[in-house]
């Protein structure tokens, strides 16, 4: 975690901020004292004990380092046009890495490094919901996914499960963001499209007919049609989406409200 909860000054402190003379610092959702790790190469950061068990452990150094950066940036591009911006700011059921107190709307950034199960990823959108926040799913960057080394062209890409979810949810859009900070200063919008797999036919095992196929849509594979850059977050509109139902899967999106981009 990039925060730590300080009794000694009843606040939310910042890991970059704090040394570990400062202390205690404890984590706000499971009660447990942290440790403060600074180091030359890594992100400041609070961590707690190897036996604790807690909903913020094991964060990479890749998640940290994208929360920073995001926090940083939209700090700088909202300013005093919102209420506030907090860093792991512990709701009831959600717990968004960035959130934004508009004066009109609330939003919420949420970066996911590692995959989420389909259930988690429902349960989340619902909480959200609930609670009147619009979403803004933000996955790790990289330019090796997309781009094919030889020629530099786009290349399809096979999504995870709940990235072809969050696909679908944000009609037919991923939102990025590059923790290298070299392409893009800000959010990375990749539109992808379906690719059909060619018609065709073939023969019956005895030779005795022909059989034809119908061009068929490739579930999990996606080809990347356009890439933004340096998106700040004044691109991006809060939306109601109705429930849908994801084809072809047991998937049922529910009503949500999200961050599209305009
Ligand atoms: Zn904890």
């Amino acid at each position: 975690m990039l925060t730590a909860y300080h009794p000694q000054s009843s606040r939310q402190v910042f890991a970059a901020e704090q040394s570990s003379s400062g202390g205690p610092f404890f984590c706000p959702a499971c009660g447990s004292e942290l440790r403060i790790k600074k180091g030359l190469k890594r992100i400041h950061h609070f961590a707690h004990l190897p036996e604790k068990v807690c909903i913020y452990k094991g964060e990479s150094q890749l998640h940290l380092r994208i929360k920073k950066q995001i926090y940083y940036s939209l700090l700088q591009e909202l300013g005093t046009k919102v209420k506030n911006v907090s860093l792991e700011k512990l709701m009831d059921t959600i717990r968004p890495d960035v959130l934004i107190e508009g004066f009109k709307k609330n939003i919420g950034i949420e970066i996911q490094v590692t995959p989420l199960t389909p259930a988690e990823l429902i349960r989340r959108t619902t909480a959200y919901y609930q609670q009147k926040i619009h979403v803004l799913w933000v996955l790790p960057f990289s330019k090796e996914r997309f781009f094919a080394a030889d020629d530099g062209e786009f290349q399809p890409i096979r999504l995870k499960e709940f990235e072809l979810m969050l696909y679908y949810m944000n009609y037919k859009n991923l939102i990025f963001w590059d923790d290298t900070e070299k392409l893009s200063e800000g959010f990375i919008r990749i539109q992808l499209q379906d690719i059909w797999q060619k018609p065709g036919s073939y023969y019956s095992i005895d030779w005795s007919t022909v059989i034809e196929f119908n061009p068929k849509k490739l579930k999990q594979k996606k080809m990347p049609s356009q890439i933004e850059y340096h998106l700040g977050l004044k691109e991006f509109k809060p939306v109601y989406a109705p429930p849908f139902q994801m084809p072809k899967s047991d998937y049922f999106l529910p009503g949500r409200f999200m961050m599209l981009k305009k």
